[in-house]
């Protein structure tokens, strides 16, 4: 019997799931992807199968699939359905924190739970959800295998000078230091590069991570050697409602001056700022890219100021450059920010090939280009199902 592998990315009012079919060549290959969305106010579940075919669309009220319990139960009738006659031989999760030691995925078991447990007050918005979910897992079925893989793991081969903030040393053994984030899409596009861009994947590429939550990576032969979001999700980049790296001396003048309480500054910081907040239409870069209105070019303009920021800085780490490579929702699909990040990186020696980059090529960069850029999608389900299949042995 063929075995299949869940993916499962909880947030806070998603539960996104992947199914993954092993192939006896050791590839897999998609079956199923859908997302029970509007936890707690709304919640449906949609469903597409491996050729992009509707499987699922379903509403329930409120009190009926109120909680990530309750929605796995729900992907797991649809699955059972769909995927009689085949083996659920293990569910890989994303876990958003692993913490200073983690740098490698994990079977979860009770004590694995207590030690993720402990991370967290280092990421509250996802953690618990992340967590959440594991457990109706279990709920369903205690003999399944369950993976855990981190978006900080990919992160820790970065050296401890550049993990440190100036703060006392003992802040940094109580682990306040950079972690940074999204180390599953950095990690599928290192593992990616050696197959389409061969020329570049042992040398000094700086990957920009853009969707709504954006960050920047500096790979190093394929190694993270520095990142632009810290502590939290909420550094570097300015996101689709997140600052990003913003002076600490706000949110104190907002505490003392304004009175604001920590919730209010949360709430602010992950829910108000960013693209949303500048623009005051929206965090959608599509719909930004398409209004006249001044704000909107404003938030724009901030963006790619950041990104140029950034992609110095990372550079500076990398002691120079060899390649960019764009990837995530606007990353992957939007010829225009690309077009307007590559021109401010001119100086380092980009050369954009505009007829390659409106054609979506995967390299966009001149052939004459001293440092080449790249489009490169991600795939962090994937990097998930392979880890799962790893590290249980299928
Ligand atoms: P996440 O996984 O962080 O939710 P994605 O990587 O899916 O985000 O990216 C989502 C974002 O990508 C959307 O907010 C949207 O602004 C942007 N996006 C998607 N398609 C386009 C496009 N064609 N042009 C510009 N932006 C796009």
């Amino acid at each position: 019997m063929e075995k299949v592998i869940l993916v499962i990315n909880a947030g806070s009012s998603s539960l996104k799931f992947s199914v993954f079919e092993l192939q006896d060549t050791g590839e897999m290959r998609v079956r199923a992807v859908g997302q029970v969305e509007g936890l707690g106010t709304a919640p449906r579940l949609k469903a597409k199968d491996g050729k992009g075919q509707s499987i699922a669309d379903e509403c329930w009220p409120n009190s009926q699939v109120a909680n990530h319990a309750q929605a796995l139960q729900e992907i797991a009738t649809l699955l059972r359905s769909r995927f009689a006659g085949q083996v659920l031989a293990g569910v890989g999760h994303r876990v958003v924190h692993g913490g200073p030691d983690y740098s490698a995925p994990l079977l979860v078991t009770p004590e694995a739970m207590d030690a993720l447990a402990a991370f967290v007050p280092l990421a509250p918005l996802h953690q618990p959800h992340n967590l959440a979910a594991i457990r109706a897992v279990q709920a369903v079925q205690p003999e399944l295998p369950q993976v855990a893989c981190f978006d900080t793991a990919f992160h820790r081969t970065q050296d401890m000078v550049g993990q440190l903030y100036g703060l006392p040393y003992e802040y940094y053994e109580r682990g306040i230091r950079r972690y940074g984030f999204h180390g599953l899409s950095y990690e599928y596009i290192a593992a990616t590069l050696p197959t389409i861009a061969p020329e570049i994947a042992s040398g000094r590429v700086v990957v920009a991570h853009l969707g709504s939550g954006a960050s920047m990576c500096a790979l190093l032969n394929g190694r993270s050697v520095g990142s632009s979001m810290g502590f939290t999700a909420l550094d570097g980049l300015m996101m689709g409602t997140r600052p990003g790296n913003m002076d600490p001396g706000i949110v104190l003048y907002l505490l003392q001056q304004d009175g604001l309480s920590a919730k209010e500054i949360e709430d602010l910081l992950y829910k108000r700022s960013g693209l949303l907040g500048l623009s005051g239409i929206g965090n959608d870069m599509r719909v930004l890219l398409a209004s006249d209105a001044p704000r909107a070019s404003l938030a724009i303009d901030h963006f790619i100021y950041r990104i140029k920021r950034e992609l110095g800085a990372l550079a500076a780490v990398l002691g120079g450059l060899d390649a960019l490579v764009f990837t995530a929702g606007i990353g992957e699909n939007s010829a225009r920010i690309r077009q307007l990040v590559c021109e401010q990186a001119q100086w380092l020696g980009i050369d954009l090939d505009l007829a390659a980059n409106e054609q979506g090529s995967a390299r966009i960069s001149s052939a004459g280009s001293r440092v080449s850029a790249w489009v490169v999608p991600t795939n962090e389900e994937l990097m998930i199902a392979r880890h799962t299949c790893k590290l249980l042995a299928l």
